[in-house]
C-alpha cells in the first residue's frame, strides 16, 4: 500500500475502551455501513443506528438525549438555531388552511416567520393577550390547530397562566407548544406543569428552546431544540427536520454539551444577580416600571410563584423563592428623551450592547414598544424601555454601571 493510499485506510486502528468525561466529537457527512444489508436496512429514526451525517452522529445524538432528559420529555431533535426550532414545529404541525395562534409578546422573529413565510403556505396566524384567558379564549376557531405559549414573554416578561392555556387547548383539541428558553428545563417542568396533580401529566405538546442561550452559555453557539413526549408528533418532526436538512455541526455540539454540567449553576447565579438589580432599581426614581416575574406587581407575578415557586407567597416586594432567568426590563419615567436614554445605554460599561442572553456577558437593548406591541396597556408603552440581561459578573459592579449610566445621562 503506498504511503498515500494508508494515510487514509490505515491499518492502526484506536482501541475502542476509551472513555473520559467529555463526550467525543463524531464528525461526518458520510458514515460508514459494515456491508450491503445493513446499508438497505439503514434507519436513524431510533437512534439505534446511523445513515448519513445531517440525520445524526454519536455525538449528537447525546446532546439530543441529554436535552430531553433536561425538558423532561422523550424525543429530541437539534436544529442549527432557536429561530430553527419555532419554524420546523411550525412547519411540522400546520397545513395549508391551518391557523396558529401566537402570544402578542411572543420572540419578535417568530411573528415575522408567521407573517412573512406561513402566510406564503396558507396557513394563518392571529395574536392574542397573553394576559386575558377570554381574549384567548375567543379566538379559536375551527381552523385553529396550534397554541403557541411563551412564558416570560419576550421583552415584556409578562407570565401568563400556561396550565389553564393547556387545558383550553386540551379541551379544544389544540396542540401546544412552548418557547421554553426563558424556563430552560430548570424553572419549571414544561411537560409536567401541575405535579401535585392526581389526574395525570398536564403538560404542553412540543417545548422548543434556543440552546444559543443557558445551554450553551457562551455567547458563541447558536442552536435549537424541539423536544415532545409524543411518539406520533416526535416522528412528524424527525421526518421533517430531514426533509429540511437541518442538521447540527459535532464541534457546535460539543460545545453545548460540555457547558451543560454547569448550566443549574449559570442559571441559579444569574437569577440571583437580575433579582439583586431589580430590587435596586425599584428604588431609583429614573425608572417608572421594573419587570420581573419575581416583583410582586410584575404582570402575571402569581402565575410565576405558582409556577416556579411552590405557590409560597412573598414576604418582600421580591420573592426570593423559585427560579427565574436572568433577565429584566426597565421603562423609564416618561420625562426622559430618547437621546437620554440612548445616552444612558452608550455610558453602560459592562452591560454591552447586543442581543441575547445567557452568557458570561451582561447586555443591555433599548427597545420601542409602540413598534412591538398591539395588546400592551397604555402605561407599559409610554417612556423608553431598555431590557437587561445579566451576565456572570458580581451584582455590585453591575449596580454601580447603572448608576454611574443614569448620572451620565441626567437621569
Ligand atoms: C433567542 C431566542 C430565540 C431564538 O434563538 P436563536 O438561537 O437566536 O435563533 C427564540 N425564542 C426566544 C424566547 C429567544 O430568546
Amino acid at each position: 500500500m503506498k504511503p498515500v493510499t494508508a494515510l487514509i485506510h490505515h491499518g492502526y486502528q484506536a482501541p475502542p475502551d476509551f472513555s473520559a468525561p467529555q463526550v467525543a466529537v463524531h464528525k461526518a457527512s458520510t458514515v460508514i455501513f459494515p456491508n450491503v444489508q445493513a446499508m438497505r436496512e439503514r434507519t436513524w429514526l431510533d437512534k439505534k443506528g446511523y445513515t448519513y451525517g445531517l440525520h445524526g452522529t454519536p455525538t449528537t445524538f447525546i446532546l439530543e438525549e441529554r436535552i430531553a432528559s433536561l425538558e423532561g420529555a422523550q424525543h429530541a431533535v437539534l436544529v442549527p438555531s432557536g429561530l430553527a426550532a419555532i419554524a420546523l414545529t411550525n412547519m411540522a404541525l400546520l397545513q395549508q388552511g391551518d391557523e396558529v395562534l401566537l402570544p402578542d409578546n411572543v420572540y419578535g422573529p417568530h411573528k415575522t416567520f408567521a407573517e412573512a413565510e406561513l402566510k406564503r403556505w396558507g396557513i394563518t396566524y392571529q395574536l392574542y393577550d397573553p394576559m386575558d384567558m377570554a381574549d384567548l379564549a375567543s379566538r379559536i376557531h375551527a381552523k385553529t390547530r396550534l397554541l403557541w405559549i411563551e412564558a416570560a414573554g419576550s421583552v415584556t416578561l409578562e407570565f401568563p397562566d400556561i396550565l389553564a392555556m393547556v387545558q383550553l387547548a386540551k379541551d379544544k383539541g389544540l396542540w401546544t407548544a412552548l418557547d421554553n428558553t426563558w424556563g430552560a428545563g430548570l424553572a419549571f417542568a414544561p411537560f409536567d406543569l401541575d405535579p401535585s396533580s392526581v389526574s395525570g401529566r398536564l403538560g404542553v405538546d412540543v417545548s422548543v428552546h434556543a440552546l444559543t442561550k443557558y445551554p450553551s452559555g457562551g455567547g458563541d453557539v447558536l442552536m435549537g431544540s424541539v423536544t415532545t413526549c409524543d411518539d406520533g408528533i416526535a416522528k412528524q418532526l424527525k421526518l421533517c427536520h430531514m426533509r429540511l436538512g437541518l442538521g447540527v455541526a459535532a464541534n457546535d455540539a460539543e460545545l453545548v454539551l460540555r457547558s451543560l454540567p454547569s448550566m443549574e449553576l449559570r442559571y441559579r447565579q444569574q437569577d440571583v444577580t437580575a433579582r439583586a438589580l431589580a430590587t435596586w432599581s425599584l428604588q431609583q426614581s429614573a425608572f417608572a416600571e421594573v419587570l420581573h416575574p419575581a416583583l410582586v406587581n410584575s404582570p402575571g407575578h402569581v402565575n410565576w410563584c405558582r409556577l416556579c415557586a411552590g405557590d409560597v407567597p412573598a414576604s418582600g416586594i421580591v420573592h426570593t423563592e423559585g427560579l427565574a432567568a436572568g433577565l429584566l426590563s426597565l421603562r423609564f419615567a416618561s420625562q426622559f428623551s430618547q437621546a437620554q436614554l440612548d445616552t444612558f445605554c452608550d455610558a453602560l460599561r459592562l452591560f454591552k450592547l447586543g442581543f441575547s442572553w445567557g452568557g458570561p456577558m451582561s447586555l443591555v437593548v433599548p427597545y420601542n414598544l409602540p413598534d412591538m406591541r398591539k395588546m400592551a396597556g397604555d402605561s407599559l408603552l409610554q417612556g423608553g424601555f431598555v431590557r437587561l440581561s445579566v451576565g456572570l459578573e458580581a451584582a455590585q459592579d453591575l449596580i454601580e454601571d447603572i448608576a454611574q449610566a443614569l448620572v451620565q445621562a441626567g437621569m
